[in-house]
């Protein structure tokens, strides 16, 4: 059986726990394969790493992973916001995220609080979610060009605060549009997809990202998917990837993704334990 994730904050930068607990909590909870993404330093984000933050987590990600717990494999990731590019070479893996929008040349974030978001749709975009989300989505697709990265972030994070479906509906098919055109290029490009539970941890959103939309449509084009659970603390390692394991199940896919020695793999959903 294979227990994975990929995407795991530390105290390196906006999570709680050590890369030791985390190894250890992982260990306990009977996970294969263990992938830390922190933050790639970006000076606009105060959860990111600073580069002598970086310098320590990838050096303590290294220790451990040459001497991991039994039946584990452990892998250095990073997670790189689109403003802010890594030099890949210094890690197994990159998850590309969208965390901000740049509107007249300025950059905010999208998912800080519900708060901010409504400003940022009021003061920026005129209360236009269209215009707001046809920018999240242009952006998101334009990481199909983007070399360094494997992994698409938490693809709709513009629903971050949309549980209610105040915003949009999520089958709204202006959105579903944008979306789709987006997902064409990004499986093209060979991307992998992820089921993302970070919102729920945290209380914003009852569902991982994407929305079940999304979802089905990333099955209709082939994409390719793997199930992480972007979490902050050592509890939440394997938070609601159960759920997940079952939705992708219902939307067809029978195979899930996972990192091993040799790259990314597709392996049967039958294998995956939540
Ligand atoms: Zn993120
Ligand atoms: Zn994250």
């Amino acid at each position: 059986m294979i227990k994975s994730n990929l995407h795991t904050h530390s105290y390196y930068d906006d999570g709680k726990d050590s890369i030791d607990e985390m190894v250890q909590t992982a260990a306990q909870k009977g996970f294969s394969v263990l992938g830390f993404s922190g933050h790639a330093y970006n000076p606009i984000d105060d959860g990111s790493m600073t580069p002598e933050k970086t310098a320590a987590y990838r050096q303590d990600v290294l220790r451990c992973q040459k001497n991991p717990p039994a039946g584990m494999e452990i892998f250095l990731g990073i997670e790189e916001d689109s403003l802010s590019p890594v030099n890949p070479d210094d890690y197994d893996y990159v998850i590309g995220s969208v965390h901000f929008l740049v509107k007249d040349g300025h950059a905010s974030p999208i998912d800080y609080s519900k708060e901010r978001f409504e400003q940022m749709l009021a003061q920026e975009w005129n209360n236009d979610i269209y215009a707001m989300s046809e920018a999240y989505y242009q952006a998101i697709k334009a990481q199909a060009k983007n070399d360094r990265m494997q992994i698409v972030g938490h693809i709709d994070l513009i629903a971050k605060y949309n549980d209610d479906e105040k915003y949009f509906r999520f089958e709204d098919p202006k959105i579903l549009a944008m979306v789709r055109d987006a997902v064409k290029d990004l499986v093209k490009a060979g991307k992998i997809f992820e089921m993302n539970t970070g919102a729920i941890s945290r209380g914003y959103r009852s569902q991982a990202y994407p929305s079940d939309p999304i979802l089905n449509l990333i099955y209709q084009n082939d994409g390719k998917l793997l199930i992480n659970t972007d979490c902050h603390n050592r509890e939440d390692l394997d938070l609601g990837m159960s759920e997940c394991i079952e939705r992708a199940r219902h939307a067809g896919f029978t195979d899930l993704y996972t990192l091993t020695k040799d790259g990314f793999v597709p392996v049967s959903i039958d294998e995956f334990r939540g």
